[in-house]
């Protein structure tokens, strides 16, 4: 007998100092990754499920646009405290609406689970003699 493990991979933050976001590499180096990371990591800013597992590969990944564009769009918003309480309150806004849905969805599978429980309770026998 074999129990699966999953490992999840850890979420990459960038460093904050005196209200910038920046990469901090210097950690990272001389196989400082692979101890910090056992797992591996993945970065915010990648739309895929990207999972780095080598140092080299997740420094290269931070030259890219994508990942500098996301530390650009991370000091606009740390920059402007009105945005992100904007952001926050549309992204509240969502979350509401999505919790209503699912919660419908929730109460209608419910009863329709309680029908089919009733359905599969009534006896064969009653439904053959009807006549
Ligand atoms: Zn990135």
């Amino acid at each position: 007998m074999s129990a699966d493990i999953t490992t999840v991979p850890d979420v990459y933050y960038p460093c904050v100092e005196n209200g910038k976001y920046f990469d901090r590499h210097q950690t990272l180096k001389n196989g400082g990754f692979s101890r910090k990371y056992k797992n591996g990591l993945k970065c915010p800013c990648s739309c895929h499920e990207t999972v780095f597992k080598k140092y080299a590969t997740f420094k290269k990944h931070c030259s890219g646009k994508r990942h500098i564009d996301y530390l650009k769009s991370l000091n606009l918003e740390y920059k402007d405290p009105v945005k992100r309480a904007i952001d926050a309150e549309r992204d509240l806004k969502q979350s509401k609406i999505i919790i209503t849905s699912l919660s419908n969805e929730l109460e209608r599978l419910k009863l329709r689970i309680d029908f089919l429980e009733t359905q599969l309770k009534c006896p064969v026998g009653n439904l053959i003699s009807f006549e």
